[in-house]
């Protein structure tokens, strides 16, 4: 570009208020709001006059105008979105963990548009508590004395450790001190609680004779942490709960359990490996058990804590309960999740437990109405392995159909590129590419979402 078509490149950009007064921004219809409008305008224009200095492309005024149009709108999209999970993997931290149910919906919707007796006691007509809700569900689902919900799990173990050891010494197996995920590692939270880790035993194997042998006079807990994302294998060796407890009891000192998933049901009866249940963890003596609401429970983002009064209670008082307190739309939808627990109807309300409990033979009917729906020929129905995921049952598989697009039909670009779009379509689609062809497991698709999907996908490829 010379310096002449430079300068009419310069001049035949549109000015801001032109741009504003297009009929693409004007009948974008909100009452006021110009502000941001004019900010992206200003911003777009830089960008465009930037790109005719660097001899770049040339924008036209329609594709500019055009472009603004569409941030506006992406702004004011609200986030995040609904997604359909094709991925194979149930428990996905990031797709937002556990889809909630048709009841914890519902009770977001009613409590987050109206007040509520959030923390009002409506018999005694006085302040009441945000804790006793989900408490007197959780006494019966444990087994423990006394509840108290907080944010996440891992604020829940943060509070515990503040309340109950900071500035004392707290013994974790070598083979627990470890990093769940996402950054978050048990030596961090105990320095970050003012605890002091007393790590003991080897990686793989460590005896009850182990803590014994490091309780002194400023011990303040033992602690337990689920192995929630990987397996050791081999020669291992770690002491039974009952053995732990049974120490902890004999020095007084309470034994915390980091349950991670927080599992309230047998999952051996799904073809998958025991994951403890809390029930367990609380029989053989945890004196606190602290669990995940949007993990194996499939409810809200939720830290759950269980177990002895005298512990719990300290716990409720603590400076930092107020910092990690729950929300009441979490809330209200933990109580909604647990309650099937309690009736015996999870298997047909929770949504990762249908996941999870779905026969083949539904998965088969399922992936060959999608094949018929999409109405293409030689799409492919396989064997394939769904994971469990987030943080539970580690490496542990369920069998699944998946929908499989081959090659040859995903279209230029191939099976990324078809994995692309139906990331960034209007619903969008999380897939797999494997070897190529493009795998949509039918397994972690929410059944109220196969039409969506089957439209997301003929549109594309049709
Ligand atoms: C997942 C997990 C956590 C963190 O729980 P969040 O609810 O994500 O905060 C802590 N400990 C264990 C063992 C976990 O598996």
């Amino acid at each position: 570009m010379n310096s002449k078509e430079k300068n009419a490149a310069f001049r035949n950009l549109p000015s801001v208020d032109s741009i504003l007064n297009s009929e693409q921004i004007n009948n974008l219809e909100f009452s006021e709001g110009t502000l941001f409008v004019t900010e992206i305008i200003r911003e777009a224009l830089v960008e465009a006059r930037e790109s005719i200095s660097n001899n770049q492309e040339i924008i036209s005024a329609d594709d500019l105008i055009l472009k603004i149009r569409q941030e506006i709108l992406s702004i004011l999209q609200p986030r995040p979105r609904k997604v359909i999970n094709a991925g194979g993997v149930i428990i996905n931290t990031n797709l937002g963990r556990s889809p909630l149910s048709d009841k914890a919906q519902e009770a977001i919707i009613k409590v987050g548009g109206s007040y509520s007796d959030l923390e009002y006691d409506l018999v005694a007509g006085e302040r009441g508590s945000r804790h006793s809700h989900p408490e007197s569900l959780l006494r019966f689902l444990s087994g423990g004395e006394s509840a108290v919900v907080v944010n996440n799990n891992a604020s829940a173990l943060l509070l515990s450790l503040s309340a109950l050891a900071n500035g004392k010494e707290v013994i974790v197996s070598r083979g627990e001190s470890i990093e769940i995920g996402g950054r978050f590692r048990i030596p961090d939270v105990l320095n970050q609680s003012g605890a002091i880790i007393v790590e003991v035993g080897t990686t793989n194997r460590t005896y009850v004779e182990d803590y014994e042998n490091a309780i002194t006079e400023n011990t303040a807990a033992i602690l337990k942490v689920h192995r929630s994302n990987f397996e050791i294998v081999g020669f291992t060796h770690t002491p039974e709960e009952r053995d732990l407890s049974a120490l902890s009891n004999r020095f007084s000192i309470p034994l915390i359990n980091d349950l991670g998933s927080g599992c309230l049901i047998e999952t051996s009866k799904y073809g998958l490996d025991p994951e403890p249940t809390v029930k367990e963890a609380v029989g053989s003596g945890s004196d606190l058990a602290l669990f995940s609401g949007d993990k194996l429970l499939g409810g809200p983002q939720a830290g759950i804590i269980v177990g002895k009064k005298f512990y719990v209670d300290k716990l409720k008082v603590h400076p930092l309960a107020r910092a990690v307190r729950i929300d009441k739309l979490d809330l209200a939808a933990l109580t909604a999740t647990l309650i099937p627990y309690l009736t015996g109807d999870f298997e047909s309300e929770i949504p990762i437990w249908r996941m999870i409990s779905a026969s083949l033979e539904s998965l088969d009917t399922r992936a060959k109405s999608w094949a018929k729906n999409i109405g293409i020929s030689n799409i492919e129905i396989l064997d394939g392995q769904t994971a469990v995921g987030g943080g539970s049952l580690p490496g542990q598989m369920l069998d699944t159909r998946n929908l499989m697009i081959p090659r040859e039909l995903c279209g230029p670009g191939g099976a990324e590129m078809l994995a692309e779009k139906l990331r960034t379509g209007r619903t969008p689609v999380v897939s797999r590419v494997s070897e190529d062809n493009l795998l949509l497991d039918v397994r972690t698709v929410l059944p109220e979402q196969d039409a969506d999907l089957c439209t997301a996908l003929s549109d594309i490829l049709n």
